[in-house]
């Protein structure tokens, strides 16, 4: 009878496997999915904890660190009753190890024990509480922590003119107890560094001053667990909790939603720790004018201290990032291979970091292969169809039109003077360089065939070393069309 249940149950979590792996599949596409998610298998389930298991601890860490969240994610909306997932290694001969290698440490970006060994599917739904007041968090809290991540350091964070005057206030704050701005507000689009330089601020505290009290937690974490409060009635530790930091920082604030009682609450909480001179730092994707569902009391009061953006980044700083986090994952990176990479990802720091993993990746697992120009196209082939999706030849063509003060009508007809030709070349060449099609079909979106096209980039590769000004206008092009 046990047994058949048990047999019931296995077939279920095998049925359910199949579906997560189906969804999976569709989400990361068919190359990422045989690589990594395929080769993995269900192991034991205990108490509601469940083994995942993969072949190598390579590729243990690599599913840890780019798939688990959302692995986790898909467990928790098919089957309740797991509560936690461990990612393990399993080897062919049925032992389980964690081992390690050096480059697998450096590239997993969270490599710490909780990051490395297991997952926990509540991972999310907790605050991280650093310094002195770890003492005052029960196990069960820690237990479900968002651990810091130990590379997102001040040291690690590479300053150029987009994301310069919000490392400045994040150092400040991080250096001096006398507050001059407060809150700090730091808010940038997706992937731009602002949770790197939530962490830097704590690692800098812990370093210098171990003593002050600092909690770290997401908008959602705050949600979470004065709901939690609230049903448990326990609000008064909740309050004192948060009340006796010397120092909050919530992230995404953007996720602290609609609920009229939490917002109230965090009201009070940020404007007595304020008036006692407390420090807090709020991350967002808006500014607070633009934030949606935050009362306007509170925006008032988030505008009343510092408000920094990061904006997009340039190509300067895209490089800088991908020397220094090649020097970290200990990679030979190529100048031409960081310049393409640099040109081609630049929605934000993540997909650029993410791409670089990528190709280290590939490079380790054969071997150390060198990393050359061809293998990194190869590698992200997927990755760049995708943003050649974004840039369309249309909106070159609209964009160097604009630029140079004449009409698409006339960039595609078949004048022939100077002002019109130069930018049509011009247009032609940028197409070749931010999209992936192919010279025919560049030719077809301005009447031409495919060796006027070839003859136009040749002519703009060899006017770009000549006329300074002409190089000037493409790279202003290539900016704005990138961005
Ligand atoms: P956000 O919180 O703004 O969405 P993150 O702080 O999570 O972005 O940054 C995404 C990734 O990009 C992280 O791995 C982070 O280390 C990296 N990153 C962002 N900006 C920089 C920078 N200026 N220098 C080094 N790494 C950066
Ligand atoms: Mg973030």
């Amino acid at each position: 009878m046990a047994e058949e249940a048990f047999a019931t149950e296995g077939r279920t979590i095998d049925n359910q496997w199949g579906q997560i792996c189906n969804q999976l599949k569709m989400e990361f596409g068919e190359t990422a999915f045989d690589s990594w998610l395929k080769p993995l298998s269900i192991g034991d389930i205990n108490d509601g904890v469940m083994n995942i298991c993969a072949p190598t601890a390579f590729m243990k860490n690599w599913v840890v660190t780019h798939y688990s969240d959302r692995i986790n994610k898909i467990w928790e909306q098919q089957n309740p009753s797991i509560k936690k997932i461990n990612f393990i290694v399993q080897t062919s001969f049925g032992n389980r190890r964690s081992e390690d290698t050096s480059l697998l440490k450096k590239i997993s970006s969270t490599p710490t024990p909780q990051n490395i060994y297991g997952c926990n599917i509540n991972s999310s739904s907790f605050g991280l509480v650093a310094g002195s007041s770890l003492a005052n968090v029960s196990n069960q809290e820690l237990a479900g922590s968002t651990p810091l991540n130990p590379n997102y350091t001040f040291e690690n964070f590479v300053v150029g003119k987009t994301n310069e005057f919000a490392y400045a206030a994040a150092k400040k704050v991080a250096e001096s107890k006398n507050v001059s701005f407060n809150p700090l507000f730091l808010y940038s689009s997706v992937g731009l560094g602002k949770t790197h330089l939530m962490h830097s601020i704590i690692w800098h505290i812990k370093k210098n001053d171990p003593n002050r009290n600092v909690i770290y937690l997401t908008a959602e974490q705050f949600v979470y667990k004065f709901v939690k409060a609230l049903r448990y009635k326990d609000t008064a530790a909740f309050k004192e909790q948060f009340r006796s930091v010397d120092v909050l920082m919530v992230d995404d604030f953007q996720f602290m939603g609609n609920k009229g009682t939490t917002q109230e609450e965090f009201f009070h909480t940020f404007s007595s720790l304020v008036e006692e001179g407390k420090q807090v730092i709020i991350s967002a994707d808006k500014s607070p004018t633009d934030l949606d569902g935050i009362e306007e009391r509170l925006k008032s009061r988030l505008v009343g201290g510092l408000v920094v953006d990061i904006m997009p980044t340039n190509f300067d700083l895209r490089m800088g990032i991908l020397k220094r986090k090649a020097e970290v994952l200990g990679i030979d990176l190529p100048e031409k291979v960081a310049e393409f990479l640099a040109q081609k990802i630049t929605s934000n720091v993540r997909e650029l970091e993410g791409s670089l993993k990528r190709v280290a990746a590939h490079s380790q697992l054969l071997s150390g292969k060198e990393i050359t120009l061809d293998m990194t196209q190869d590698v992200l082939k997927d990755m760049l169809r995708s943003i050649d999706r974004k840039t369309t030849i249309d909106e070159i063509q609209k964009k160097v039109a604009e630029h140079f003060n004449i009409s698409v009508k006339e960039l595609q007809s078949s004048r022939r003077a100077r002002t019109v030709a130069r930018p049509r070349q011009v247009a032609m060449y940028l197409a070749k360089q931010l999209t992936s099609r192919s010279l025919p079909e560049i030719g077809r979106k301005f009447d031409r065939d495919h060796t006027t096209v070839m003859h136009a980039v040749r002519k703009v590769e060899e006017l770009i070393i000549e006329d300074q000004s002409l190089a000037e206008n493409i790279e202003v092009l290539r900016r704005t069309l990138e961005n």
